[in-house]
């Protein structure tokens, strides 16, 4: 549950303050006065004492899937976007493979519409690359741009087709927008339903050969040189993939990468079980790529992490591995799974993993940076980093229960989000602080 309140003025007690875009690590307060960062707060401030807690920019998913319009069974803007409150999210992009896809205008300006009226976050719209996410036609970047997408991508299929694709660079090279490739040939991929490798000979399953995204990234790669086009690789999965970028990174080329949270934590030794709520596009590879992934992370060949928050119903996931959609919820998890793999693992620590959540994405997006600074409009995120929780995927406010994570442990949560002069709490974590009195 999330609780609401409006205030003209709050004040952040003694929080540590962390940064990135402006380079802040620092114990401090934060006032807030009719929405936007101030000196001192105003009279009769809702306090808030955050002593031991991070107080951040607000956190940016640029990989969620919400469904809408069409497939409000599996999720709408609405509970998607709580389930992105309640994660500490302040903005999400969404997959255009929704039901029509996000390939014409209308699509476009009914998603901002709808999230403005529904939603508990911003909501940028990735739209199609090409008409029907068929692989055919290039979209009318120019027009989709004008009615408030983001990026393009044809997510839940790579653009196959080189020429399409060339054409999809000259297109984005000319107004300077973001191709978002989910990389993967369906020659080579084959039907695969789970990495290639020991585990899916083991329970004979079809095997998803890596190839299909290194060969993808490869074409692609060539075709930003070519081109001058921006270029983000959508949910790098394989060791050779980030290899490839951080190449290209090197050569200068406007290419970037983003990983998911279960990828930087699972193998496909997680799929032993074949449950398939271990089942997604790309699969959960083996333990050189989570380690590739992570060093990725670390040296800036990969410059964000995302969810690729993909619910689906559970009737339709009890259809068994073979048969059930790819795709897990993540919206609700993505802060702990990645100070899992990240932070008690040793390998950063909270500004790192704050970096990736927020700079990370706002750059690769070219949006405007939201640092908590006097003057700029209030856009922050509380988050609790060592509490200590179980993932009961029931309590989740997305509607998708397929999450590989029921009953773990995590350490680390958001416990508020501050958008103008609009505060969210998370009701668990919020009310473990003592924000939301029992
Ligand atoms: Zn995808």
């Amino acid at each position: 549950m999330l609780n609401i309140h409006e205030y003209s003025s709050i004040l952040i007690h003694g929080g540590r303050v962390i940064d990135p875009y402006c380079g802040r690590d620092e114990v401090a307060d934060v006032a807030i006065v009719g929405g936007r960062y101030t000196e001192r707060a105003g009279a009769g401030a809702r306090e808030i004492d955050a002593a031991g807690l991070i107080v951040c920019p607000g956190l940016a998913d640029m990989h969620v899937h919400l469904r809408e319009p069409g497939q409000s069974h599996k999720e709408t803007i609405e509970t998607g976007t709580a389930a992105a409150a309640a994660g500490g999210f302040t903005l999400v992009a969404c997959m255009p493979n929704t039901t029509p896809p996000i390939d014409s205008p209308d699509v476009v300006r009914w998603i901002i519409e709808r999230s403005r009226e529904t939603g508990y976050c911003e909501v940028a719209p990735v739209a199609a690359i090409t008409r029907g996410r068929a692989g055919k036609d290039v979209t009318d970047f120019a027009a989709l741009l004008e009615a408030g997408a983001v990026a393009f991508s044809d997510d839940g299929a790579g653009v196959d087709d080189e020429a399409v694709m060339l054409a999809a660079f000259q297109q984005a090279a000319r107004l300077d927008t973001l191709l978002i490739q989910h990389c993967e040939f369906r020659h080579i991929s084959a039907g695969g339903v789970m990495h290639l490798g020991e585990v899916s000979r083991r329970l004979g399953l079809p095997g998803l050969d890596p190839r299909s995204e290194e060969a993808m990234i490869e074409r692609d790669i060539d075709l930003s040189r070519k081109t001058g086009g921006r270029y983000h690789v959508a949910h790098i999965s394989t060791a050779k993939a980030v290899e490839l970028v951080r190449r290209a990174k090197r050569e200068g080329l406007p290419v970037t990468a983003e990983v998911c949270t279960h990828h930087l934590l699972l193998t496909d030794e997680a799929c032993a079980g074949a449950d398939p709520n271990t089942k997604m596009h790309p699969p959960l590879r083996q333990r050189d790529d989570v380690d590739a992934c992570r060093r990725g992370l670390l040296d800036g060949a990969i410059d964000c992490i995302v969810t690729d928050h993909a619910p689906h119903t559970s009737a339709e996931k009890a259809a068994g591995f073979l048969k059930a959609p790819a795709g897990i919820v993540g919206l609700e998890t993505a802060l702990g799974v990645a100070a899992d793999a990240m932070i008690a693992t040793g390998a950063a620590g909270w500004p790192e993993l704050v970096r990736w959540f927020t700079a990370g994405p706002s750059r690769a997006l070219s949006r405007p940076p939201h640092p908590i600074q006097h003057g700029q409009e209030a856009n922050l995120t509380i988050v609790h980093p060592t509490h200590r929780w179980v993932v009961r995927p029931d309590d989740f406010l997305s509607k998708g229960r397929n999450a590989p994570f029921g009953g773990w442990r995590l350490t680390g949560q958001a416990v508020a989000t501050i958008r103008g002069g609009r505060l969210l709490l998370t009701s668990h974590s919020a009310t473990d602080c003592g924000l939301i009195p029992i």
